[in-house]
């Protein structure tokens, strides 16, 4: 070798590393493509640069694309006729002699016309672009077109023999897309399929054993060829559960790198003795949700694995009390517990929960947030910085440069629970040489599994779906704008009784300030008229962090009856005393979002009411907001909430990088990710590796279809 070369282990493969190179060169198999499935489409015949260059254009550029380019839909088998009895424009088969025939226009938008006749009648059949068809037929010939009459002639979409075996299934039916017609991508299909049969499986055979699939390139002449409307949708689940198979590989995959990166966590074993007397001395008995998550953060706060939990659960399914056993469980083992809110109100409310509940084992918690005084600030910085054992509550400041956790153990990073959108909590110890940090991640929305699975897929999941202490669930009324009365005639009868109540504002598209205005000028004109001689406060996005701590703060000390606020709300604010919440212009609402305002009720022992106002009813939107009157299982709103908007929100979490599925739809395909997952699950909790040679190739076919991201954050 040259003196001074240094080798390039990527050179084989031709070009330097390029970032796709990269990322195969992770993958842990290479595997030969002997279908040419990689190969471009001029490789296959009918197909010219021109015609390439359409398809690249709606982002068809392999074989493999083409192949994974299913029919939109499936037709009935075209009815038999006579050329005498043949409908307009309507899809129909002939049997019929040749005649005679001719090219009408040579080259390449060649026509071939034939003069073709049966018992009845005789007519003129064409063929568009296909000039082979002249050399194959011939005066004389027998043959069973199948098309549609078009004007006076029968333009034929396919031919052949009469009397030979006759396809009985249905008629794929491809969409146009860009300059390529319908029927282009069909016989397109046709020519890819002809490679389909050396396809590779991305599989695992014991997997397709388990579940009784076909192999790939079974199932995809199956959904371009069909027997069987049967069996092309079957073929089509079959692809789909291989997409989100990958899919759930390529995420778990990710989560697993993410891991190793981090190194090794502290082994949080706690203190037995004092973790013990504190579940004793808590106020009340877990829920056996609780128990069971305690049980788990248990196990994996004591291993050196790093914890990467996200734990959901309504509001008021008590997630504070576990994230304070984690806090306690870092502590107790000399380490130091971080908890994050979003906000600087939910940062105060946490400290002063974390203060009451960790008080007994003798912690009390610290609290960073921007208010902070300079010189407490200074102290807690030092105390950090020395390793104190510790908890210490705060916002985004905990993330600032001069915060420096000499023994973080665990970190809580509390409501980030808007959909697809994560954040990285910055508390990661991804400092070279510090351990890794036992991660929790609490969120108040439910997020629906199946966009839990993948968009948080790399997180391991826990739910909390009991609600504690007996308490019922929010009884939810539907009014629209005549039954407004009703709602403040209780907001007044139970203030009368003493309590308190939220309004909620319509939700306004236009800006933060115009949302702000309404609020103001609602409060004003409730304060006048139906909540005449009431106290009311007002909160919203635009006072200022102290106002709103201010207004929070009367409220929750009962100096204001009635709370009107725009969303603001939404987020974590406990006040045990509310117990109605009127939300006008309900229909603006997503109904996660309603689910989320309506549990600001009935979080103490009184039972909560919750008023759905609709201001501009249509009979959708009652309909959507009657489902969520209905249904108080968080889990199943949230489902439901995606179901309803369907493919739009997951849409918006294609923002972040989910990708686009080819045969996979979500969230209608859910019962696939499902068993996809749980398959995957399977396999590792046998032994396997997601790099082992079992599930090796579905890596490296995961990471070239999806990536390595699959997901950015
Ligand atoms: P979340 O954070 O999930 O919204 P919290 O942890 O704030 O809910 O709990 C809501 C309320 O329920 C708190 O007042 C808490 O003390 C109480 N709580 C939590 N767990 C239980 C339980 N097992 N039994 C009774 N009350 C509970
Ligand atoms: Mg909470």
């Amino acid at each position: 070798m040259a003196a001074g070369r240094t080798v390039d282990p990527t050179a084989r493969f031709g070009g330097g590393p390029g970032p796709e190179r990269r990322e195969l060169l992770e993958a842990p198999v290479h595997w030969p493509d002997p279908a040419g499935l990689g190969a471009r489409l001029s490789t296959l015949k009918g197909i010219g640069p021109v015609l390439e260059q359409n398809a690249l254009e709606v982002g068809v550029s392999t074989v493999f694309d083409l192949l994974w380019r299913l029919p939109a839909d499936y037709g009935e088998p075209p009815v038999r006729r006579t050329l005498d009895s043949l409908p307009e424009d309507e899809p129909a088969a002939v049997e019929v002699e040749v005649v005679d025939r001719r090219r009408v226009r040579p080259g390449r938008r060649a026509v071939v016309e034939a003069k073709v006749r049966d018992r009845g009648a005789s007519m003129r059949a064409v063929w568009f672009n296909r000039p082979w068809v002249f050399d194959r037929i011939g005066p004389g010939d027998r043959l069973l077109l199948e098309g549609r009459l078009s004007g006076e002639s029968f333009v034929v979409a396919t031919h052949r023999e009469a009397g030979a075996p006759e396809p009985s299934g249905p008629r794929p039916r491809y969409g146009s897309a860009g300059e390529v017609s319908p029927g282009r991508w069909a016989s397109w299909s046709g020519e890819a399929l002809q490679r389909a049969g050396l396809a590779p499986d991305p599989l695992p055979a014991c997997t397709r054993t388990r579940l009784g699939l076909p192999g790939a390139s079974a199932a995809l002449v199956e959904a371009h060829r069909p027997r069987s409307s049967e069996a092309a949708w079957q073929a089509r689940s079959r692809l789909a559960f291989e997409e989100l198979f990958l899919h759930q590989v390529m995420i778990l995959a990710r989560g697993a790198r993410e891991r190793q990166a981090a190194g090794a966590a502290l082994r949080l074993r706690g203190d037995p003795g004092l973790e013990a007397e504190w579940l004793e001395g808590l106020p009340f008995e877990l829920t056996p949700g609780q128990e069971e998550v305690i049980g788990i953060f248990s196990e994996e706060l004591g291993s050196d694995r790093p914890m990467r939990r996200l734990l959901m659960g309504e509001v008021g399914s008590g997630k504070t009390v576990l994230a304070a056993f984690a806090a306690l469980r870092a502590y107790g083992s000399g380490a130091q517990a971080a908890l994050m809110a979003p906000t600087e109100v939910l940062a105060e409310q946490h400290h002063a929960t974390l203060t009451g509940l960790l008080g007994p084992a003798g912690i009390e918690p610290l609290l960073l947030t921007g208010s902070t005084g300079d010189p407490e600030r200074e102290l807690l910085f030092e105390r950090l910085a020395e390793g104190e054992p510790t908890v210490v509550v705060g916002t985004h400041a905990l993330l600032g440069e001069r915060v420096e956790f000499a023994r973080l153990g665990v970190a809580v990073v509390d409501e980030e629970h808007r959909f697809g959108v994560r954040q990285r909590t910055g508390l990661d110890g991804h400092d070279s040489g510090s351990p890794a940090v036992h991660r929790l991640h609490l969120s108040a929305t439910p997020i629906p599994r199946t966009l839990a699975l993948t968009a948080w897929g790399d997180l391991d999941l826990s739910e909390l779906r009991d609600l504690p202490g007996g308490r019922r669930p929010v009884k939810t009324t539907l009014l629209d704008e005549g039954g407004r009365e009703e709602a403040f005639d209780a907001v007044r009868r139970e203030v009368a009784a003493g309590r308190q109540a939220f309004v909620v504002c319509p939700l306004v598209e236009e800006s933060e300030a115009v949302q702000a205005r309404a609020a103001e000028v609602e409060a004003r004109r409730l304060a006048e008229g139906e909540l005449a001689g009431l106290e009311v406060g007002l909160l919203h996005g635009r006072m200022t962090q102290q106002d709103k701590a201010g207004a929070m703060d009367r409220f929750l000390r009962g100096e204001v009856d009635v709370l009107v606020a725009t969303t603001v709300i939404e987020v974590g604010i406990d006040v045990p005393n509310a117990t109605v919440i009127v939300i006008e212009g309900a229909e603006s609402f997503g109904l996660a979002q309603l689910h989320q305002l309506r549990g600001r009720v009935g979080r103490g022992d009184r039972p909560g009411r919750c008023y759905l106002v609709a201001g501009r009813p249509g009979g959708r939107a009652m309909e959507r907001l009657s489902r969520l009157a209905g249904e108080s299982d968080g889990f199943r709103v949230a489902e439901l909430d995606l179901e309803l908007r369907g493919e739009g929100e997951l849409a918006g979490t294609r923002q972040h990088g989910l990708p686009r599925f080819r045969a996979a739809s979500l969230p209608s395909d859910r019962e696939l990710l499902f068993a996809a997952r749980t398959e995957l699950e399977r396999l590792l909790g046998s032994g396997e590796r997601i790099d082992g040679p079992l599930l090796g190739p579905s890596l490296t076919e995961a990471l070239a279809r999806f990536g390595p991201e699959g997901v950015t954050v």
